[in-house]
Order: C-alpha cells, then structure tokens, then sequence
C-alpha cells in the first residue's frame, strides 16, 4: 500500500486504505478468530462474529459501504469490468478469508458480492485484496500520471494491448519494426491498432466475441475485416 500506484493514490488522498485485524473484533484472552468445522473434516473456519463486528465498526465509523466484498475461489470472476464498476464507489469493505475459509454466514448475511481472482486457490484473501485494490486505483482519475496510457490497457475496450518496444534499436536478432522507428504518426497509430487486434483474434477470440464493433473506430473497422478476410 505505500509503493508505487496504489502508495501515489494514498499519498495524493484519493484512495484511503484501512487495515482492520480480525483479532481485535474478540472477546476472549486468545483472540480466537476460528474454530474447527461443524460435521467434522480438516482445517479451520474463520468465526463469522469477528467480521460481523468487524464490520458493524467500519459502518459505526465511515457509513455503510457500496459494497461488502468477500474474496472467494468461489466468487464471481474479478475482470476490469467489474473494476470500471467498482472504481465509482466511495466505500468499498473488502473480507479476507483464510485457512478452509469463512463461516458461510459471513457471505449469506454480511457480504453483498463474492469475487475470486481466479481459478486457482491462495492461501488468503489478503492477496486477491491487494490485486482488487490496485486494479481500481489505477481507474481514478490523476493516479496513473498519463491517463492514455490506462484507456489503452488490455481489456478496458475487450481488446489486448499492442507490443512496446524501447532502446536499445538492435538486441541481436530480434529488432524494432521498421513502423515505430519511421516518425510516420498515421503509420504509427494504424500498425498499433492491427496489432491489438490481431493478437486479440489470435490469442483471445472470447474478446473478439464480447467486442462492440461500435466502440470501434472506421480505422479499427477496416483493419479487422482485413483480418477476418486473411489480409495482413
Ligand atoms: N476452501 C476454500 C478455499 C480457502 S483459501 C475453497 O475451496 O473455496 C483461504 C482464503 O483465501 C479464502 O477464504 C479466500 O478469502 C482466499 N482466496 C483463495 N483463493 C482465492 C481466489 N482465487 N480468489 C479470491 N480469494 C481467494
């Protein structure tokens, strides 16, 4: 939370960040946050009263939240338009599982979404709440210094970015495309949009698929008919 995007954003004030540890929303001498499984099996649940107060505190001091997250394998995959919708809210309560998980309670009576980073399973939440927290940052206005460079990102219009290349020119055998050295803009822009679409067709059809030919512009229009018809 203190380095580079997420750590400009909290620095400038626009994205306030609190820590709450579960351990302090208990009673007993040992802070217990878990408790083994009802019917029996491996492992430890994580209590639903912690989060229960835990959040009863978060509301008591900064109001309700527009969305109470709960991080799960089990959730909803997380995708930047589920970014784009997020970085409009105000409060965001992120919940962080650990061990087997959290008592189901917590995500039928607490949260109001369940997200899951991915198809694979960590070893808490507090990760994939990193990787939802910087994933909004990045949408606020001011918090990436040259805002082109955010619209221009993977997926925000369902399409791959274009290859970068940087000094030096020559590095053995792989060079830079001609295009990019030429000083020609029109060319420039043009070769960059063929090669977000083309790997977009290429890597990624699912995209292709969910694409607005709309949000398209008639230069992005030809080149993919040019594509789709086999002419590079
Ligand atoms: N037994 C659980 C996984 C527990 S992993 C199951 O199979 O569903 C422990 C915690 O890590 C989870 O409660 C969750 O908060 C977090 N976690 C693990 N993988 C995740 C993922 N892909 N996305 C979001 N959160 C995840």
């Amino acid at each position: 939370m203190d380095v580079g995007v997420v750590g400009r954003a909290v620095r400038s004030g626009v994205l306030d960040i609190t820590v709450y540890d579960l351990r302090s929303f208990t009673n007993d001498v040992h802070r217990t946050v878990d408790d083994a499984p009802y019917g029996g099996g491996p492992g430890m649940v994580l209590k639903a009263e912690p989060f229960m107060k835990a959040l009863s505190h978060i509301k008591s001091e900064r109001g309700v939240p527009e969305s109470v997250v709960l991080l799960s394998p089990q959730g909803r995959q997380f995708s930047q338009a589920v970014v784009e919708r997020m970085s409009g809210f105000k409060h965001i309560v992120l919940l962080c599982g650990r061990y087997e998980g959290v008592d189901e309670r917590v995500r039928t009576n607490l949260a109001t979404e369940e997200l899951s980073i991915g198809d694979y399973v960590v070893s808490g939440g507090e990760l994939p709440a990193c990787v939802v927290v910087d994933a909004i940052a990045r949408q606020i206005p001011g918090v990436v210094g040259d805002a082109d460079s955010v619209v221009g990102d993977s997926f925000v219009r369902h399409l791959l970015d274009y290859p970068h290349y940087t000094r030096p020119e020559s590095l053995g055998v792989h060079g830079v495309p001609e295009v990019l050295l030429s000083g020609d803009h029109g060319e420039i822009r043009r070769w960059r949009k063929r090669q977000a679409l083309k790997r977009t067709l290429e890597r990624r059809p699912d995209l292709v698929e969910k694409l607005d030919v709309n949000s398209l512009d008639e230069e992005e229009k030809v080149i993919l008919k040019e594509l789709r018809s086999g002419i590079r």
